[in-house]
């Protein structure tokens, strides 16, 4: 199999400089760092293949050899070809000091080679839901949750005596430990210490040394009116603790709006369904509208009202969240509900009425017979005539 060029693996020049070859790398690394593709054979391959190119090009002395021998250079040292091999070249330790270098960034939360013993605690969510109206007007929720709290005896330092802990013997207080497999050097989590690096001779009791231990919490959390479904709250701090006095976590508060009986939100506005007698609709007048704040909204309907037809009251919608009071709008759509149980009194006047009535609608085709709908084709939609 012919190897590829050490400057292609890396895609840089021949002439790029040390910083150049060693950020192209990294950005290799990173992405084809075995941990990050479990079981991922090419990316494994890719990932050994940049490290071998790096472990040449970054050496001064290495580099000018391959330079001019090619591959070939690597076979000077004694050993010939294959990755296999080409490891034994080169200095371990060496190679161990790129990864923390590099990786030591990785972790996000880890820094550089030797691991503070403290870790920080995880972020938590908290789904809260809460009604339609507290979200119009902001509210101020309390919740409780179980969740690790830093431990009172031993003020979170997870020593009996609060004493600071020692250097794990044996990660040497990096909390990892280094282990060959096949030519490819992983590392793994020590488990002495757990990947904190370091142990407590006399563990508190109450929290076994963790520093930390599960208790119930009780927070208010303020709710901004005109939060909407999805939105997040951060509490900082409020997550789990640290192990060993690390930093805390920070819990996130997910809001849900409980699906309200009538008004429905979209977005700053509110929909809301108003049924209304025929007569209502036909003759017009003012109706009182619940609102969204408590308080009713008068709304004029004028005279000939249709089924569906749909009103604006302004600024009576929700409040926009940060916008110092402002409101969107509401939109109210009439329903028209024709009366039912009908008395014979009722009966008689709506039949004098219906006659009354014929040719008082907009559309010219109420109650008309017709075989063919509005577009000259027979649609099986048949009206039939009303005596
Ligand atoms: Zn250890
Ligand atoms: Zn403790």
């Amino acid at each position: 199999m012919s190897k590829r060029d050490y400057y292609e693996i890396l895609g840089v020049g021949k002439t790029a400089s040390g910083d150049e070859i060693k950020k192209s790398y990294r950005k290799l690394a990173m992405q084809f760092h075995p941990d990050r593709n479990p079981g991922n054979k090419e990316a494994e391959d890719k990932f050994k293949e940049a490290t071998e190119a790096y472990e040449v090009l970054k050496d001064d002395d290495k580099r000018s050899a391959y330079d001019r021998y090619g591959h070939q250079a690597q076979g000077q040292g004694g050993a010939q070809g294959g990755f296999n091999q080409g490891f034994d070249g080169f200095d371990f330790n060496d190679i161990f000091s790129n990864f923390s270098d590099i990786f030591g960034e990785m972790g996000g939360k880890r820094q550089g080679k030797k691991r503070s013993s403290s870790v920080q605690g995880s972020d938590v969510r908290y789904n809260l839901e809460i009604s339609l109206e507290e979200a119009f007007k902001g509210t101020s929720e309390k919740i409780s949750f179980t969740i690790a709290n830093a431990c009172e005896p031993c003020d979170g330092t997870g020593s009996a005596n609060k004493e600071k802990p020692t250097d794990c013997p044996t990660c040497q207080g990096s909390g990892r430990i280094r282990a060959q497999q096949g030519f490819f050097i992983v590392e793994r989590t020590c488990t002495t210490c757990h990947g904190s690096g370091q142990l407590i001779k006399n563990p508190c009791k109450n929290c076994k040394g963790e520093g930390r231990i599960n208790k119930e919490r009780t927070l208010s959390v303020k709710i901004p009116a005109g939060v909407e479904e999805g939105n997040r709250i951060r509490l900082a701090n409020e997550g789990e603790a640290g192990v060993r006095g690390g930093k805390a976590g920070d819990l996130y508060v997910y809001i849900s709006i409980r699906k309200h009986d009538f008004f429905v939100r979209k977005s700053d506005d509110i929909y809301f369904e108003m049924p209304m007698r025929i007569t209502t609709a036909a003759l017009g007048g003012a109706i009182e509208i619940p609102t969204i704040d408590g308080s009713k909204a008068k709304l004029q309907i004028p005279e000939g009202s249709q089924n569906a037809d749909q009103f604006r009251l302004k600024s009576k919608g929700m409040s926009v969240m940060n916008s110092g009071g402002r409101r969107g709008d509401m939109y109210v759509k009439i329903n028209i509900e024709t009366p039912v149980k009908l008395s014979s009194q009722e009966r008689e006047l709506l039949e004098k009425l219906d006659k009354l009535l014929q040719d008082k609608t907009n559309n010219p085709n109420v109650n008309r017979p017709t075989e063919r709908c509005d577009n000259g084709l027979s649609c099986g939609v048949v009206i039939f005539p009303n005596k």
